[in-house]
């Protein structure tokens, strides 16, 4: 079943915890509609129960609680360094969503909450409003404001039952000076505006198979994201393609190369706006917490340098048969 589906989520939300101030918004309505099944359980502030101490996160991931609240400014964070912001002199991102449904072994997510348990913030408006004030006020009038939408989350994952990246996208259509990138693993983005524009980048994170199969659970195969990819292109959408983190796989060389090749046998080389890669990057602190919640963090958090430069290398010169040097971006922290 496709994570585009609402219905896949029904074993997962058996509880749905809604915050007083989010009942009125329409999103509250629409999303307790997607799921007639679960308990309803309603607190003060999503804070209760998202930020309790002593919650079991691993534990918790096997069966997450869906959480509706109404955010409170700020609502947009400036980019952290380690962010490509590939051209754009303004960037920043926002969070509507908090924490995801896939469970990907290198997430930073896991050493950042305490919880496994998901936030949608159903007040979409006020998001909107604040990016639109951002926009205006932004230093670098030639360059348009990149904003981050998936970043603390999967959107398109959640799209199914809060329809907040079409929300945001049509947004996007009819703010000029506004670029916005969503970025996902999912295989349900193609399917959510077939009418293309330059102002949203659809980014998609991409693994080999024998990368995606140990690190990457519950998001869809690659094989199934670039589908979607290829959909999204032939709707004229300029992809942006993210091998990034890259994952030290034993054939790492081989299976990247092979992935790039099918890429691009499958999407016309002006169809990818660009492309980003860069190599595991965490710091040890934040490895420390996210073992001490009980997961498994089986990839190096970084590679000793050399081997982080044959790696980049190597990819970067595969990306480069199909692309010019200036539509790839090598993240570094
Ligand atoms: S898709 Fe992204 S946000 Fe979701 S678990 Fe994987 S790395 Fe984390």
């Amino acid at each position: 079943m496709s994570t585009c589906d609402p219905f896949s989520f029904n074993k997962r939300f058996s509880h749905i915890y809604i915050e007083a101030s989010a009942r009125p918004y329409p999103m509250t309505g629409q999303i307790l509609d997607a799921f007639p099944g679960a308990r309803i359980v309603s607190i003060d502030s999503y804070k209760e129960v998202f930020n309790r101490s002593r919650q079991d996160r691993a534990q918790q991931k096997k069966s997450p609680k869906l959480i509706l609240a109404k955010k409170a400014p700020p609502f947009l964070y400036p980019m952290s360094y380690q962010c490509q912001t590939l051209g754009y002199a303004d960037a920043v991102y926002a969070t509507p969503a908090l924490n995801c449904v896939f469970s990907c072994d290198y997430c930073f997510l896991q050493g950042m909450y305490n919880t496994a348990n998901i936030v949608v913030f159903v007040n979409c408006h006020d998001f909107f409003r604040a990016t639109a004030r951002a926009v205006k006020a932004r230093i670098n009038r030639k360059h348009p404001l990149l904003v981050s939408i998936s970043y603390e989350t999967d959107l398109a994952a959640l799209e199914g039952f809060t329809g907040y990246c079409s929300q945001w996208i049509g947004f996007a259509k009819e703010t000029p000076g506004i670029a916005i990138e969503l970025r996902t693993k999912s295989a349900c983005l193609s399917r959510i505006d077939r009418k293309a524009t330059d102002q949203v980048i659809l980014a998609w994170s991409l693994a080999p198979v024998s990368a995606a199969g140990q690190y990457e659970r519950g998001a869809p195969s690659p094989i199934k994201r670039l589908e979607d990819m290829a959909r999204a292109a032939a709707d004229g959408w300029r992809i942006r393609l993210c091998l990034d983190p890259i994952l030290p796989v034993p054939n790492w060389q081989e299976d990247y190369q092979n992935l790039i090749k099918d890429v691009f046998a499958r999407i016309p080389s002006e169809q990818i706006r660009d492309a980003t890669l860069g190599s595991v990057r965490m710091g040890k602190t934040h490895v420390k917490r996210i073992k001490k919640a009980g997961y498994r963090f089986n990839v190096p958090h970084q590679l000793p340098p050399k081997k982080k430069r044959e790696v980049e290398d190597h990819i970067y010169r595969e990306l480069a048969h199909y692309l010019p040097e200036e539509k790839i971006g090598i993240l570094t922290p």
